[in-house]
């Protein structure tokens, strides 16, 4: 009930006018998200590389409204290709794209030839993109995107949902060799005809899609910070014989890091989205979602500014 007061609220233009002004979100924010600019995200990434961990850079924004904001977007990524290489932070450092801030909404053309200018870009840096997933009115033509993009740039990764009903035979499909896939359990409001509702259903169904890309020929990409699925991963990795560097844990920016640095001391590599920029209000509300425990945090921070 409250996730979906939350996820709701993430798309409303209104609140999210009133969150992003009100001085509290600051602190609230810092958690999550690296900081404003590029600069913020190469400080934050330059910190978790120290520490041993990979990273993956996810310039904020979703649901270009025209095609200069797509455009822009764009050119973000661009110049966060040149600053990583720059800083000599590729290819340990690589990007994870939102079509819809590309323009996928606007015209599917358009976000694919902005997408395949950012993965030419990172090619060229010696890194890769990974397409994150976003809700089910746009699967289709996210995974066809990933499915041209990989033509030319191979190494395009992109995200599937376990709480959709379609994803073990998306997971099947991604098996191939090389195929980079990130499996997480799902961040949207989704209805019943296209997603599982309860969280056992969605940590079944997590654990088939993970048996699929394990016993699969792919890369994959674990996105939990569910320490159930954590061990079943580990589990599934030594039962299907895959060393270490056969497949990734990934976790976000502020959620579980001695987790993430006790899975990169046991070998495996660990991936830390990093998230930046002005547009943090949608994402900010779906880790709200996530842990209503989140939601004291916010309180405390409310209530240390009154
Ligand atoms: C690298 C990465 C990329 C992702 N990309 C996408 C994407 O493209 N599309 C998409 O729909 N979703 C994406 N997600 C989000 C994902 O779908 C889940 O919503 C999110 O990871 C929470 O699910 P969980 O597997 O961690 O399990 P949960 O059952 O939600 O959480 C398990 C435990 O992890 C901790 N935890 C989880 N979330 C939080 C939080 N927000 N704050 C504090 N603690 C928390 C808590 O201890 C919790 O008990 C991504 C997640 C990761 C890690």
């Amino acid at each position: 009930m409250l996730r979906s007061v939350l996820l709701a609220a993430s798309r409303s233009p209104r609140i999210e006018r009133l969150a992003t002004h009100a001085p509290v979100a600051r602190s609230v924010v810092r958690r999550f998200v690296a900081g404003v600019t590029a600069a913020d995200a190469l400080r934050a990434a330059g910190e978790l590389v120290a520490q041993g961990l990979t990273v993956t850079l996810a310039y904020l924004g979703e649901d270009a409204r025209d095609p200069e904001q797509a455009a822009a977007a764009r050119d973000e990524y661009l110049r966060l290709v040149a600053a990583l290489t720059e800083a000599q932070l590729t290819p340990v450092a690589e990007l994870s794209l939102k079509l819809s801030a590309l323009g996928l909404r606007l015209d599917e053309q358009l976000a694919y030839d902005h997408a395949a200018a950012v993965c030419a870009a990172a090619t060229a840096a010696g890194t890769a993109v990974t397409l994150d997933m976003e809700d089910h009115t746009v699967t289709d033509a996210i995974c066809e995107i990933h499915t041209k993009l990989r033509q030319d740039h191979p190494d395009t990764g992109i995200t599937l949902q376990a709480y959709l009903r379609r994803t073990e035979a998306d997971c099947r499909d991604l098996a191939d060799p090389g195929a980079r896939v990130r499996l997480c359990k799902g961040a949207y409001a989704e209805p019943e005809s296209v997603a599982y509702q309860t969280r056992l259903e969605v940590d079944k169904s997590y654990v088939r899609c993970l048996n699929i890309l394990m016993a699969g020929e792919g890369y994959p990409m674990l996105a939990t910070h569910d320490p159930r699925l954590i061990a079943i991963g580990e589990d599934r990795a030594r039962w299907f014989d895959r060393s270490p560097e056969e497949l990734e844990f990934q976790m976000l920016y502020g959620v579980r890091p001695a987790e993430q640095l006790r899975l990169a001391e046991e070998g495996y590599p660990v991936r830390v989205y990093v998230p930046y920029g002005t547009q943090w209000y949608a994402y900010l509300m779906r880790r709200l979602a996530e842990r209503p425990a989140n939601l004291a945090f916010l309180g405390r921070a409310l209530r240390s500014r009154t």
